[in-house]
């Protein structure tokens, strides 16, 4: 193999490595950040206060949400309510949206 070669394999698997560790350090959102707090959400979506949030229905989480924007199967996702942050496949809050 060629060094220019190497070099591009290795750049290559160098640069999918740190895009991966960016996604990972996303941070979670917190049930105490104002605009969770806002909207209701929790990372572990049956602590949801039925009392204010009635909607909320055991099957619901954000996994099943049409604003996840995470895989089927993966743990968090982003969600555009929350840039730059990651929620919980298990989170749930009131804009929740059943997917098509
Ligand atoms: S909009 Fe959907 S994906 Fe985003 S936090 Fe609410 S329930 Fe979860």
């Amino acid at each position: 193999m060629s060094n220019r070669r190497e070099f591009i394999v290795q750049f290559g698997l160098g640069s999918s490595a740190l895009l991966a560790s960016q996604a990972f350090a996303q941070a979670m959102v917190a049930d105490a950040d104002p605009q969770a707090a806002a909207l209701g959400y929790h990372a572990d979506g049956s602590k949801t206060d039925k009392s204010k949030f009635p909607k909320y229905a055991a099957d619901q989480h954000c996994g099943t949400c049409a604003l996840f924007q995470g895989k089927a199967g993966d743990k968090s996702g982003g969600c555009p309510l929350f840039a730059g942050k990651q929620v919980s496949a298990n989170g749930w809050c009131s804009a929740y949206a059943k997917k098509g």
